[in-house]
């Protein structure tokens, strides 16, 4: 199944977690394609540092729970922390969205409960997904206008 991750890092050197998080994700699945580099402001929480996000499309072979364990098991190991709701870290892999797949479980829901109004989240993932659709109602997922989100000239 074709799922598209998304990397968020707003503590540290934020460019090379990203290309750490990257980097292990391909150890676990074969990466089909890879957005830009995003810096955005962030949404909700204490006041923070701007993000810098990002998305790959992989081709995983296995459950979506199993995705999630390995995906905390990176946050983990580079040095996550869960303080605050909303608040700044090292790392943070989300799965966005699934082809074709609804996912709704306790500990995973597929496509991201707030993907649709997170345009930090829709832009990175529509580079390495255009013309995905949410598996629910077969809609075109629209990236909402949001200023505070800019790509960089650099991709991940
Ligand atoms: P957030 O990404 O919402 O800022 P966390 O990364 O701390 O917050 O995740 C909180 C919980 O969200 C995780 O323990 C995980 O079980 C759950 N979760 C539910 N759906 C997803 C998803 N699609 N991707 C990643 N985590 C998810
Ligand atoms: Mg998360």
């Amino acid at each position: 199944m074709r799922v598209a991750i998304g990397l968020g890092a707003n503590l540290g050197d934020r460019l090379a977690t990203l290309r750490e998080a990257a980097s292990r994700i391909g150890r676990l699945a074969p990466i089909v394609a890879r957005s830009h580099v995003w810096e955005t402001a962030p949404v909700g929480g204490p006041p923070q540092p701007d993000y810098f996000n990002a998305a790959v499309l992989v081709e995983w072979r296995g459950a979506p729970l199993a995705l999630l364990d390995a995906l905390q098991q990176i946050e983990a190991d580079l040095g996550r922390v869960r303080e605050v709701v909303n608040g700044p870290r090292t790392i943070d892999l989300d799965v966005l969205w699934i082809d074709g797949q609804v996912v709704d479980e306790p500990r995973l829901v597929v496509p991201h409960p707030r993907l649709h109004v997170r345009a930090f989240a829709l832009a990175p993932m529509l580079e390495v997904a255009p013309g995905a659709t949410d598996p629910r109602d077969g809609a075109a997922f629209v990236v909402p206008a949001d200023p505070g989100v800019r790509a960089l000239s650099f991709a991940l």
